[in-house]
Order: structure tokens, then sequence, then C-alpha cells
């Protein structure tokens, strides 16, 4: 009997994720048989939820928090994106079980922001708020686009700092605090902590943002976020959310799996209408 190719999304939390439904659509568009489910995952059951996926057959998982620093330790090889960014969010099972580790965030971010919404990050002055996963997942492929500079702002100073220095080899970055914002301006100015979940705002000067500048926020939500708020109340042209880079990262993960890229526009309008 001919089954469908397994796939599924990992996390703990995982009923809000709106990656079945996403990678649902996209099998549908581009006609390929597969079946995308979500699965509640902790992190002290990863390995074994892994291993008992591939024992099934699944030919690639998303993972998502708390899991994507284990998954980098898990996986048997690793793009360089994932490599630095020290968290994998897409596993690709190979025909020998092994595993092969990306990160599709930050090629999603820079999709959406350049692509869909004509948002250049070359030449540009760039500044990413916080220094968690998805900061680090996104600073290689922001640096590939040749910003002017790039800089980490964090309220941990260190973890910033450190992650400059670690970046460094790359492209113009430096680390530091909010409290080194004050004299600065950016063109573009990318939330990238988890103040927006708990429905905070990191402290941000009034003149932080350039005159024609934008804000982008990775957190989404049914309403706009603090940040999508600020951005707006401060001269953005565009302050958006992360709904569109999710959309692109998850593109980005079915091509990994299935060598076909599927048209996102469509999928981000239905998301859109079901956010209302
Ligand atoms: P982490 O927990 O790894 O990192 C959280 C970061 O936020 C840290 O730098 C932390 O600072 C900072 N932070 C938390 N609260 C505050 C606050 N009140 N003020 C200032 N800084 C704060 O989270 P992730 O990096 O995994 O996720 C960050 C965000 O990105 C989340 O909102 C997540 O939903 C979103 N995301 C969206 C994706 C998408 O596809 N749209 C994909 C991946 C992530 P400190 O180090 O000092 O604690």
């Amino acid at each position: 009997m001919q089954t469908s190719d397994q796939y599924a999304v990992f996390g703990h939390p995982i009923s809000h994720s709106k990656s079945p439904l996403i990678h649902t659509l996209f099998a549908e568009q581009t006609q390929q048989s597969l079946n995308y489910s979500a699965q509640d995952v902790p992190a002290e059951n990863f390995a074994s939820a892994v291993d008992q996926f591939i024992a099934r057959g699944g030919k690639g998982l998303n993972c998502t928090v708390p899991l994507k620093e284990l998954a980098w330790q898990k996986a048997d090889r690793l793009s360089e994106r994932a490599q630095m960014s020290k968290a994998v969010n897409t596993l690709i099972i190979t025909d020998d079980g092994s595993l092969t580790g990306d990160n599709t965030d930050g090629v999603g971010l820079v999709t959406d922001l350049i692509r869909n919404h004509q948002i250049e990050l070359k030449g540009k002055r760039i500044l990413i708020l916080g220094a968690g996963g998805a900061s680090r997942g996104i600073i290689l492929p922001m640096l590939e686009q040749s910003p002017a500079n790039l800089a980490i702002t964090n309220r941990t100073v260190s973890k910033a700092e450190t992650m400059a220095e670690d970046f460094s080899k790359y492209g113009k970055l430096s680390g530091g605090g909010f409290s080194n914002l004050a004299s600065e301006q950016f063109d573009l100015i990318i939330n990238a902590t988890s103040a927006s979940l708990s429905g905070d705002l990191p402290p941000l000067p009034d003149t932080l943002l350039a005159e024609q500048g934008n804000c982008y926020d990775l957190a989404y939500a049914n309403q706009d976020t603090p940040f999508v708020t600020w951005g707006k109340q401060h001269g953005a042209i565009k302050s958006l959310d992360g709904l569109g880079m999710l959309v692109e990262q998850a593109a980005e993960a079915f091509y990994l799996w299935r060598n076909i890229r599927p048209e996102t526009q469509a999928v981000i309008e239905i998301l859109e209408q079901q956010r209302g």
C-alpha cells in the first residue's frame, strides 16, 4: 500500500502551531503527497521522539521552542547557517536514517523583507534587538545582504557582545546594551526579543528610527504587537510582524525536503484572513 510521506513539527507547547496548515497548503498547491502533523514533545523526550519518527519512516521535521538547540545537537551534519546559529528548525531525514540540520528562519526573514515588502538591506544601518536563538538564526543571512552595519542590542549585554564576536568574520557588526542606543539611528529595527509575547516593549529612545525607516517584529499576533505599534508611532514606513517570516521559513524547509518551491503569497493571505 502506498502511504504519504510523513513530516511533523515538534515543540512544547505546540497546539498553537500554524505549521500543519501552512505545509498542507503547500502540499496541495504543489501536488505533493505528504502528511504533516504537530506533536507535543517536551525537551526530555526529544531524542527518543525523533528516533521513533525516523523508525516509522518519517522524512523530515521542524523543531520549535524549546527544541531548536537540542535539534542542533542531534543532527549528524549541519548547514553553515545552522552551524553558526547553534539552532536547527529543520531536520532532513536521509534514506539511511541520518539527520541533516538546517536553520531556515533567517532566509525566511530576509525573503519576507526583500521580496514581499521591498525593504532593502544592502547599505542600510540595521539594529537587531535580542540575542536569543532567533537572533542568532537571522544574523548570517542578514550579513549576506551587505548592510552598512549590523548592531545587536540585548538586555543581558554580554550575550550581545559574544554574538557579535562569534559572527565578526562574516561582516561589520557590534554588540551592546540598550543604554548605548541614545545617540544612534537605524534604517531598519528588527525585534528579535520575546518581549512582545508578554506584551512588553524593550526600552527604545524616541529618536532611534531614521527617517524613511522600517520596523519588523519576529513575533506575530492577531493584533499589533507592542513593537509594531511603537514603529507606527515613530514614523516607520512599514511596521510589520513575523507572519510572513513564518510562511517563508516554512517554504524554505518545504524546498529542502521536496526540492520544489511553493508559492507563498496565497498562503500568507489565507493566514492574514484567518486573523481578521
Ligand atoms: P529566546 O528565549 O531564545 O530569547 C529571548 C530574547 O528576548 C533574549 O535576548 C532576551 O534577553 C530578550 N527579552 C525577553 N524579554 C525581554 C524584555 N522584556 N525586554 C528586553 N528583552 C527581552 O527566544 P527566541 O530567540 O527563540 O524568540 C524570540 C522571538 O522571535 C519570539 O517572539 C519568537 O516568537 C519569535 N520568532 C519568530 C519566528 C517567525 O517565524 N516569525 C521564528 C523564530 C522566532 P536576555 O538575554 O537578557 O534574557
